[in-house]
């Protein structure tokens, strides 16, 4: 199933944001709940393509932004796309900051019933680090206090924390996850996702301020692997498998599409780790190259 995008206003200003602002500016009506409904019923009757990324993929749902929650029709369409789309997982992308209302956070675990996901941003361990990458004062409490509402109790969807990890970022890794680990604890509770950014949208624009390689990102990982080690669901998207410590090799996912991806054949065609790794983003590969990547013979 494809990536929807679900509403595309939001009220952060990431520095890595995957979008344009040109995305923001189009009229709301395109997603309003009434055209919205059109396109899934479309897609569900094979009328496509109807949506941009993936709209060939059959196993899960990506619901994407701007900013899911601040929809005006948040529920309504929520709870239309969880009766439409029966056992198919969802992940709902968010920054959190909405949740941080008990009342809207108790309404949404009530309506997201499983299989369901949220994915939260978190971009650092204070509002110094936080913002500097969310470009809104005040929103590192929020997406703090929206995780704490979100698993206030047991049950509800799947929690998942993303450190999108990049230039301004990376540094504090280690403090992010310790403050994780003080702040929430229960680590069976919820799971966290550390992703290599993708070079896209403003993330392309900015550049120069978030440049890193993935050997670099997968060094600061290394170094905390015994934090990493901690938490119970712990997942790496986007790093080829030769850049990761071994320890960290069976946390790798592949998420992107194959459209989105390249194994460059001087260093993948002679490597035993091919059939499992991601190999490189392609945008990456534009604009780093290969240079980086080791095969691994046997
Ligand atoms: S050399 Fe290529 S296939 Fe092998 S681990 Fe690295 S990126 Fe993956």
């Amino acid at each position: 199933m494809p990536d929807i995008p679900f509403w595309n206003k939001c009220n952060n200003k990431c520095v890595m944001c995957t979008n344009l602002p040109a995305f923001a500016r189009q009229p709301a009506a395109h997603y309003a709940l009434k055209g919205q409904i059109g396109k899934l019923e479309r897609y569900l009757k094979g009328l496509g393509p109807v949506y941009l990324k993936n709209d060939g993929s059959a196993d899960f749902v990506s619901l994407t932004g701007g900013e899911p929650t601040l929809h005006p029709d948040f529920f309504k369409l929520l709870s239309y796309f969880r009766t439409r789309l029966p056992g198919v997982p969802i992940t709902l992308l968010s920054n959190g900051r909405r949740f941080a209302n008990a009342e809207f956070a108790e309404k949404f675990r009530a309506v997201a019933k499983p299989p369901f996901s949220v994915a939260i941003a978190l971009h650092g361990p204070s509002a110094r680090i936080h913002e500097a990458v969310a470009g809104v004062k005040n929103s590192f409490s929020q997406t703090v206090k929206g995780l704490r509402n979100l698993l206030s109790a047991p049950g509800g969807p799947r929690v998942e924390i993303r450190l999108v990890i990049h230039k301004k970022s990376a540094a504090a890794l280690p403090e992010t996850l310790e403050f994780l680990l003080k702040t929430f604890p229960d680590t069976s509770a919820y799971g966290v996702t550390a992703i290599h950014y993708e070079i896209e949208g403003m993330s392309l624009a900015n550049h120069r301020k978030l440049a890193l390689k993935l050997s670099e990102s997968a060094a600061i990982l290394g170094g905390c692997l015994p934090l990493i080690r901690r938490f119970k669901d712990f997942r790496l998207y986007h790093f080829p498998l030769c850049l990761v410590r071994k320890e960290l090799r069976p946390l790798c996912w592949i998420t992107l599409p194959p459209e989105d991806r390249v194994y460059p054949a001087k260093k993948c065609g002679r490597c035993v780790l091919k059939k499992k790794c991601l190999g490189l983003m392609l945008e990456y590969e534009k604009m780093f190259g290969d240079a980086e990547l080791k095969p691994v013979k046997k």
